[in-house]
């Protein structure tokens, strides 16, 4: 059953939903076949990536789906141990019903556990590496790659990290519902905000016309995270969203830049675990650029270099995210050259 399953994740092309979008069977056959004992399974619910909440939706409405992800996960690679890590913001909301599933699991008699992690806030505890970390106990950084997590993972051994969507997808194709579709978060100008499944290749305009959430005055959208997402204008909008959390803000075309662009550094800024001079001196720069009160002008020319550092040389994925919502703005809704 097991290798059957993998097969059926191949065909059915579930990919990770946490942004990384790397095919899950891949992982499956990397941690199945590593020689080192024990192996790990995690279900990574971080979902600190702004404007997105399609997990805390899923656990609040099918956590059975998710926990039979994973267990369907433990089997397959022979996983003695589970971990839930959950967003320490969504305790209270989701911890009553988590429990009582780990409970449920651990009363059937199987041959593994599940239990709880939560997590501090940090947009960067939702990387794997760095979640890693934090469950041995260490500093809340990324870890340099290779060795990946599916070799070398949590406390050095063979650890199988997905996304809560994931686990979602892998029990909809074991019991043979999987359906192509995927979770959207709208938020922002639009009339009908919420979490929207829908299918995986529509482009954002179907998206947007389906729930009703095309405004009636100039727009544009981000999309793919409500901070590391990129920006379309309103003529771009036939795309798919091609990477991210499936996130997608929409912001009138009328809105401040500065107040925009404020938005996102001060996340980014905030953010920023401080382990590379890259991304920790480059958000502070930014920042204070933006935050210059004598100026109303956005000084572009001297954010460019900064930006480039970040893009070139940042240790991991958010230093190097932060041009992408910056750039994308500037390129195709103030249209500077
Ligand atoms: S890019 Fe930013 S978040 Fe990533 S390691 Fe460097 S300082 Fe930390």
């Amino acid at each position: 059953m097991p290798i059957d399953l993998i097969e059926k994740l191949k065909s059915a092309n579930i990919i990770g939903r946490g942004g990384a979008e790397y095919p899950a069977w891949k992982k499956w056959i990397a941690v199945r076949d590593a020689a080192k004992k024990p192996k790990y399974v995690i279900c990574n619910a971080s979902e600190r990536e702004l404007a997105t909440a399609k997990d805390f939706h899923i656990l609040e409405s099918m956590p059975e789906m998710v926990f039979r992800g994973m267990e369907l996960a433990m089997d397959c690679i022979d996983a003695k141990e589970g971990i839930f890590n959950l967003n320490g913001d969504y305790e209270r909301n989701l911890k009553k019903n988590l429990d009582r599933l780990v409970k449920e699991a651990s009363e059937q008699g199987r041959k593994y556990t599940i239990k709880i992690f939560e997590e501090d806030p940090s947009y960067i505890g939702g990387e794997e590496t760095a979640l890693l970390n934090a469950m041995e106990g260490r500093r809340c950084e990324p870890r340099l790659k290779p060795p990946f997590p599916t070799d070398a993972g949590l406390f050095g051994c063979p650890t199988l990290i997905h996304n809560v969507e994931t686990f979602y997808d892998i029990a909809r194709v074991a019991d043979g519902t999987y359906d192509g579709k995927r979770f959207y978060t709208i938020s922002g100008e639009g009339d009908h905000n919420g979490v929207y499944h829908l299918p995986a290749d529509w482009t954002i305009e179907q998206i947007l016309k389906e729930t009703g959430n095309v405004p009636k005055q100039d727009f544009f959208v981000q999309a793919g995270g409500g901070a590391s997402g990129t920006v379309w204008n309103q003529k771009q909008i036939k795309t798919q969203i091609a990477r991210g959390s499936g996130a997608i803000v929409i912001h009138l075309t009328s809105e401040d830049p500065k107040k925009i662009l404020l938005h996102w550094v001060e996340f980014f800024a905030r953010e920023s675990c401080g382990k590379c001079t890259p991304c920790r001196e480059g958000t502070y720069q930014l920042l204070e650029l933006l935050r210059e009160k004598k100026s109303k002008t956005i000084p572009w020319r001297q954010m460019e270099p900064i930006l480039d550092v970040l893009e070139k040389t940042s240790f991991c994925a958010l230093g190097r995210s932060v041009p992408v919502p910056i750039r994308s703005y500037l390129k195709n809704v103030l249209q500077y050259p």
